[in-house]
């Protein structure tokens, strides 16, 4: 076997030109690796890069999906919780109407039980005939000359006048 590998090594080159070529091959297969090895570099740095590229707009998008989502979950609260406080102040307001309706009610009909003196428009607390009203002696005194005519009072003597004062509305 060495006789036949040293033959074809002998056909082949000479040995100075064995260690040449040897070389040669060396330096070729450097060169070549060298290349392999840019070759490996630039290729793994494209991939890099078109990976982070491709990563940076997937985060990206995904950045816009999830604010999107937050914000149509936000909007979707805030219409929840406009809806809640229309609601809330509808009934507010609904219960302070119904209040003021009642309170007014209330108001009307017991200014409507009340009397009002004929004289001066004050509450009135001395009755002296039908429809007829004072808040005091005064004002029954200063419009008996034209209610005389009417009064549908009698006196003790089956005559209308003045006299005392009609009795306080309470005592009637
Ligand atoms: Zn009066
Ligand atoms: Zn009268």
């Amino acid at each position: 076997m060495d006789e036949i590998l040293h033959d074809d090594n002998h056909d082949m080159n000479d040995d100075i030109s064995g260690i040449q070529v040897d070389d040669r091959l060396k330096k070729t297969m450097f060169d070549l690796e060298q290349h392999w090895l840019a070759e490996y570099m630039d290729a793994r740095e494209r991939l890099l890069s078109t990976l982070t590229e491709k990563m940076h707009a997937e985060f990206l998008s995904d950045q816009t999906k999830i604010r999107n989502e937050l914000l149509a979950q936000f909007k979707d609260e805030l219409e929840s919780t406009k809806k809640d406080l229309e609601k809330k102040y509808e009934d507010q307001l609904k219960s302070e109407v119904t209040k003021v309706v009642e309170r007014h009610k209330r108001e009307t009909s017991q200014a409507k039980k009340k009397q009002w003196c004929w004289q001066c428009e004050s509450e009135a607390i001395y009755h002296c005939c039908w429809n007829t009203a004072y808040c005091s002696v005064e004002c029954q005194q200063s419009h008996w000359n034209s209610h005389r005519k009417f009064c549908r009072r009698r006196n003790k003597d089956g005559n209308n006048g003045p006299g005392p004062a009609g009795a306080p509305l309470n005592q009637q």
